[in-house]
């Protein structure tokens, strides 16, 4: 690694604010929680206290998918430069994740625009590229594929969890992961209705939510220089991460509690990585959760990582906000 790149490695780490719209069936906000501007976020934590946060960028409640996609956009270049990139969703249950991922229908998130700019992009190119496409979803510290419809047993689906791979170059391969060859916008979009149909039946079956896991969408690419020489390989992640509610508030018991815990532990996992690499610690601790451990080679160093931290306006939110940005606060 040279120095540049090192001194460098701060900037490939951006977190950005969005702030969700109120929705009055929800209750009624009875106080103005907060006031936003470019950059920052300021809480009224207390009647005379008011706390800042710093973000590279904040989303109010009139930002539209694309004003959020404009900025997204440039690690779709670096994805075709051969960076690899990871796109996050966080934020508790509610605040917008989905929302910004995928989008609804007729206004479609993160996922659907950063697809369709990879194809449009590709084909602008004078390189040729390959795409696959993987959906996985990690559920209580196990990688199920989303692409893998489950054997039955006891009425229950069941996918066998996959294990991680490190490669001696130090690059990470899940094994037994389904990656499927995608040739347009059209194809991913009927694999991702595939896998998302899969990821809620399982959790029904497993009476359970898709709140408590990760869902994992991932774009592999290989470019060829003419003439079809192998060149390049990277990949795109993007996360919509589990809920991020303490478990306090959910009064969660038994299996929720247990689930809970999982998602907490592997989230905080995931704030230690990216405060260390944004501190320069000696070690990162990737080891900690099988979030990190898939993510080894596509956080810090040579990628690209962008956080999207989710926020719901509601008063009763306050503690839940203030944890929120907590978390902001240390990975930026
Ligand atoms: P999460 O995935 O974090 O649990 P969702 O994305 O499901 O949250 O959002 C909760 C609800 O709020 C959904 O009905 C969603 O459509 C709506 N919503 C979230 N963000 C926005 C937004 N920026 N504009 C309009 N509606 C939104
Ligand atoms: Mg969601």
């Amino acid at each position: 690694q040279s120095l540049n790149n090192y001194l460098d490695l701060k900037g490939n780490i951006r977190v950005f604010c969005r702030v969700r719209p109120f929705h009055h069936e929800e209750g009624y906000q009875s106080r103005n929680m907060f006031t936003l501007d470019e950059s920052n976020v300021f809480l009224k934590v207390a009647e005379t206290k008011i706390k800042q946060y710093k973000f590279d960028k904040v989303f109010n409640q009139c930002s539209t998918q694309g004003d959020v996609f404009a900025e997204v956009e440039p690690l779709i270049k670096s994805a075709l430069d051969g960076y690899n990139v990871c796109i996050f969703a966080y934020g508790q249950t509610g605040s917008g994740k989905t929302y910004t991922m995928e989008g609804k229908p007729t206004d479609i998130g993160v996922i659907p625009r950063g697809i369709q700019a990879l194809f449009d992009r590709a084909s602008e190119s004078n390189r040729r590229f390959l795409f696959t496409f993987s959906m996985l979803e990690i559920y209580m510290g196990n990688l199920r594929d989303l692409l893998v419809s489950g054997s039955k047993t006891n009425g229950l689906k069941t996918v066998p969890s996959l294990s991680i791979k490190t490669d001696p170059d130090g690059g990470i391969e899940i094994e037994n992961l389904v990656a499927i060859t995608v040739n347009s916008f059209q194809e991913v979009k009927r694999l991702y209705e595939v896998g998302a149909r899969l990821r809620s039946t399982a959790s029904t079956m497993a009476n359970s939510t898709s709140s408590r896991s990760h869902c994992l969408i991932r774009i592999s690419l290989t470019s060829f220089d003419a003439p079809e020489r192998k060149k390049a390989r990277n990949k795109v992640w993007m996360i919509d991460l589990g809920g991020s509610e303490r478990l306090v508030k959910t009064k969660a018991t038994g299996k929720r509690l247990k689930e809970g815990k999982a998602i907490n532990l592997s989230l905080s996992a995931l704030g230690d990585v990216i405060d260390a690499l944004q501190t320069k610690k000696f070690h990162v601790p990737y080891r900690n959760s099988k979030l990190t451990q898939v993510l080894r080679d596509s956080i810090g160093c040579e990628s690209k990582t962008l956080m999207l931290v989710h926020i719901r306006p509601n008063e009763d939110d306050l503690c839940e906000t203030i944890c929120t940005l907590g978390f902001a606060t240390r990975v930026r």
